[in-house]
This record gives structure tokens, sequence and C-alpha cells, in this order.
């Protein structure tokens, strides 16, 4: 349960709410524990013919009932405010945790576990919020009321009652382990299918024209076969733990009155009512309990996916340590003996050297795989060198808060992802404050508003899921649009114009060259996109040899 436990300090984050979950429940369960009681005493005194005031009964449990309505209701309000707040938050440091993680986790995850992780595992911790912790609370508060009118009725009542709470918290245990493998394979098996679907969504036109669309969808049933063969083994689990639960409430109701039978004189006959209800009450701890225990492995495992990504270490310091000096006279964009490996193994990049000047256009070319996207990412800080620094106008980027380097420098990476909405929403993403001003020009620059742009609605036209409804070489615009519009200090382009016709290409490289007071380091393949910037730098092979820096521009 150590996986549960760590994401139970969340609550703190709104630790008023939860004391007023806690409140309410106590407040409901002594209300409804008070309501069975004092029937059980009504009743004790007629069957002993002593007189009963029905008008104060009646008042007293009719108050009591309206407390408890009110203050159930109150609760599970509270609770369920209380549980879905705290999802957000989760949800908020899950996506802080991923943020902090790219590239790397991407690489290694599929979407569909991500997916899963960050909507169905946060959900089913909603059960570990909402209905967990004050529900205990208020249980023992029922336990210890019990076991005390037990033992001031008589400690043989105890006998009864309390071995089938034993037995009813027992069970679940029993199957603990079980439970936990269930819960982790039905985890899993609803993440792999969810990856599996999604995979295939996306690669709908590719699996039709391989003609695999069939093999896929064969695959997809048999894993959606095996994940209904463990929900069954779970639910005929469940089925029979509550069973065992029920025979238990019975048992103890039989017990109660048997005890007062066979042990005649142990319990005044005034007093039997009141002992089968304590001895039915006290079993209502043991199903709350149980019911916990019951939902262990589903729990444990999605508090597992979600502890494992909210530990993911940041693939830079947040904090750095300390302020390196800034370098002066040094404007533009520097990689200063750059060396860095995405791990064990030989580097990357092995003390690479390079500096774009304001005003200027560089071209960083290479075969494939020798590090050009690699020294993008490390121009946006996604990742921190081994060796060497990056720095902007003489400034390291470990020294800059986040929010002055995305300004600083933006990138446009390869298939740049665009999202549902519009073209105008797109672009606006670079910079939601932006004037119509600003997006027209960004957009113009971009090419977007040219005739031959083909957006039937300008900057209104629907962007469908990923891009979908705009033409590659759109998406492209789109994507350096949405760099422009921040005017940042620095901008990386990552093959930009490769989907773009040869003018459209000139066009926006015209535009690039002109900009005076911008460092543009532009990755590419096209010897005539090479061509048009200023100055041109190589990166020799898959891995660059030590002591040899690529050059200065
Ligand atoms: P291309 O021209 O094909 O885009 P590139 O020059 O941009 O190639 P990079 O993408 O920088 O090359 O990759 C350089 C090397 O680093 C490659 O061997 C690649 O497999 C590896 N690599 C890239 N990203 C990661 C990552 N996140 N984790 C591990 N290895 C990576």
């Amino acid at each position: 349960m150590r996986a549960v436990l760590r994401l139970l300090p969340v609550i703190t984050t709104h630790r008023s709410l939860f004391v007023e979950t806690v409140v309410w429940s106590v407040v409901t369960q002594s209300a409804v524990l008070a309501i069975a009681l004092g029937l059980a005493v009504a009743v004790g005194h007629v069957v002993a013919g002593e007189p009963v005031d029905l008008r104060a009964l009646t008042a007293g449990l009719a108050t009591l009932a309206v407390l408890a309505a009110t203050t159930a209701w109150r609760e599970s309000w509270v609770s369920h405010d209380l549980a879905y707040r705290l999802i957000a938050v989760l949800r908020g440091r899950v996506f802080d945790a991923l943020r902090g993680a790219l590239p790397a986790r991407t690489r290694r995850q599929r979407t569909g576990d991500l997916t899963t992780t960050v909507v169905a595992d946060i959900e089913t911790l909603e059960w570990l919020y909402a209905h967990t912790v004050a529900q205990i609370l208020s249980a023992l508060l029922v336990l210890s009321v019990s076991t005390a009118v037990s033992l001031s009725l008589s400690p043989l009542l105890l006998l009864v009652w309390v071995p089938l709470l034993l037995v009813g918290v027992a069970v679940p245990l029993a199957t603990a382990r079980r439970a936990r493998h269930d819960g982790a394979a039905l985890a899993a098996g609803a993440a792999g299918l969810r990856s599996e679907l999604l995979d295939t969504v996306r690669g709908l036109r590719e699996l039709t024209g391989a003609d695999a669309l069939g093999d896929q969808l064969e695959r997809i049933t048999e894993d959606t076969r095996a994940h209904a063969r463990t929900q069954l083994r779970e639910a005929r689990r469940l089925g029979l733990e509550r069973g065992i639960a029920d025979v238990s409430l019975a048992g103890a109701a039989l017990g109660a009155i048997g005890i007062v039978l066979l042990g005649r004189g142990a319990v005044a006959p005034a007093d039997v009512p009141l002992a089968v209800t304590v001895a039915v009450a006290g079993l209502g701890p043991a199903a709350q309990i149980a019911d916990l225990l019951r939902n262990a492995g589903t729990l444990r495992a999605a508090a597992q996916r979600v502890g494992d990504v909210l530990a993911t270490p940041p693939a830079v310091d947040r904090r750095p340590a300390g302020r390196s000096p800034s370098v002066q006279d040094e404007p533009g964009l520097v990689l200063d003996h750059v060396t860095f490996g995405y791990g064990a193994g030989r580097p990357v990049l092995d003390k690479f050297s390079l500096h774009v000047h304001p005003g200027q256009v560089v071209a960083l070319t290479g075969p494939s795989g020798a590090g050009k996207t690699t020294a993008a990412r490390l121009a946006l800080r996604l990742w921190d060198p081994d060796g060497g620094a990056v720095r902007v106008d003489g400034t390291d980027l470990r020294d800059l808060p986040d929010t002055d380097l995305r300004h600083l420098v933006a990138v446009v990476p390869q298939g740049s992802p665009l999202l549902r909405g519009t073209v105008r929403s797109n672009i606006t993403l670079g910079d939601p404050g932006a004037t119509a001003t600003m997006i027209d020009h960004a957009a113009r620059a971009a090419g977007l508003l040219d005739p031959s742009g083909g957006l039937p609605l300008g900057l209104d036209t629907a962007v469908g899921e990923h891009g979908t409804g705009l033409s590659g070489g759109q998406r492209a615009r789109v994507a350096i649009a949405r760099a422009l519009l921040r005017d940042p200090r620095v901008l990386v382009l990552d093959e930009p114009t490769a989907s773009l016709d040869p003018d459209a290409d000139a066009a926006i490289m015209e535009f690039l060259t002109r900009a005076t007071d911008r460092a543009t380091l532009l990755i590419a393949h096209r010897p005539d996109t090479i061509a048009a910037a200023h100055t041109r730098v190589g990166l020799p092979g898959p891995v660059q040899r030590a002591d040899s820096p690529a050059g200065t521009a």
C-alpha cells in the first residue's frame, strides 16, 4: 500500500475541505447509530412492558433523521468536491512531471499508457480521496460505540460479532495478493488496449494501404477477450467476498439472538433489541474496511502508475545551484564546446561549438543521426549539456527562468503538432495575448495569407486533431507563424520547409534572412534551403570526434 500512501499527502493542498469531510462523516454516522440504538431501546421498553413517550421518540428520531440526511448530503458533496479538486491537483503534477521529463519520456512510453495514467488512473484515485480516510475514521467511531454498548450489556455479545468482524476483514486480506495481481493486470490490460486503439486510429490509412487492418483488428479482439477474462475473474472474487460479508451480517444477528436464548439471563429481555442492533452495527466498519481492501488491488496499480510518472526525474535541473558569470559582448546563440549524450555510451555531440549572430541564418547540416535535432533541443533547454554551455546573448540557459527562456528562444520542431481548433487558435498558442496586427504579421510572414496559401476561410479555417484538414505545407506554415508570433531573439527551425514547394520555401527563407536582430539556426537537408542561409555549419557524422569543434559561423 506504499504506492497509495505516497499520494495521500496531496490532501494537504485542501486541508479545510478534508477536515469538513471528516466532521460531516462522523456526524452522519453518529446520527445513524443514534437512530438505530434509540429505536432498539424503545422496542426494548415495549418488550418489557414499560411506557414509551411516543411523542418524544418521534421528535427525536425525526430530528436525527433530518440531521443524518443533511450531513450525509453535505458529506457526499464536500468529499466529491475534494476528490475532484485533488484529481485536478494530481493531473497538474503529472503534467508538470511529464513536461520536466520531456522529451525522454515520450520516446520510451506509449501514448496510450500516458493517456491511461492521465485520465483513467487518476480518476480511479477519486475513490481513494472521496471514500477512504473520512469513512475509516467514522467506522472506528461506530466500532468503539458498539464495543462499549456490547460490554455494558454482556461481554458474551463480543463473542458473536467480533469474530465475524475479523472474518470480514480477513477474507479480503487473504485474497489481497490475487487482488493486487488482478488490479495490476487490469490496469496494464486497459492501458495496452488504449495504446493499440490509438495506434490503429492514427495509422488507419497506413494499415488499410498495407492491407493489414484485418490482422490488427484480430489482435485487438484477442486482447479485448484477454482483458475481459481478467475482469470476469475480478468480478467473481468481489462477488464471493461480498457474499461472505452478507452471511457474516446475518450470522451476527442470529448469534446475538442465540446468546440471548441460550444464556438465558445473560441479557435482560428489554435489552435484546439493543443487543441485536449493536451486533449488526459492529460489523459496519468491517464492511467499510473490507470494501477498501477489495478495491486495494486496482487502487494500488493506479497509484503505482501515477507515482511512477511523478517520480520521473526532470531532464534538466529546474533549480540550478548557482549562476555562471555572463559572457560580455556575445550577442546571439552560442553552443560552446557542448558535449551531450542521451545515456551511457558515446556522446551524440562532443565539444561542439557554434555561434549564430543576430541577423544571421546559419544552416546546420549533416547526415542522419549526426545530432542536428539534438542541438536544437539543447538550444531550447529540453536537455542540459553534459559539458560546455549553451548561451543566449552571453547568458547560460541554465541561469534563465523558464518563461524568459521561452520568450527568447522559439523552436519549430520536425512535424510540429497542431491542435484541434482554427489556424488562428494554433498560431496564438505561441502568444495567447497577441494582437490582431501581430497575428496578421506572423501569418503573412509564413505565407499563410498568400493567395496560393489555399486556406478557404483564411485564419478562421478549421484544423482537425493532429492538424488534419491542412496540407503538410500549410501545417508547416502555421508552425512557423506560431514561432514568429513571439518575435524571438533566437529562432531554431528543424526542417521547417521540407514539405513546402520551392517557391514557398524561397519566400520564407527570404523573410528569415531579412531579420536584423534575430539569430536563426536552421536544420535543413534541401540544397536550395541551405544555399539561402548566410552560413553553413556541418556536423560530420553520427559521432563527432573529440577536440574537433564543427566550426564557428
Ligand atoms: P535526422 O537528420 O535524421 O533528423 P539528426 O541529425 O537530427 O538526424 P538526432 O535526432 O539529433 O539526429 O539524433 C542523434 C542521435 O541521438 C541518434 O542516434 C538518435 O537515435 C539519438 N537520439 C535522439 N533522441 C534521443 C532520445 N530522446 N533518447 C535517446 N536517443 C536519442
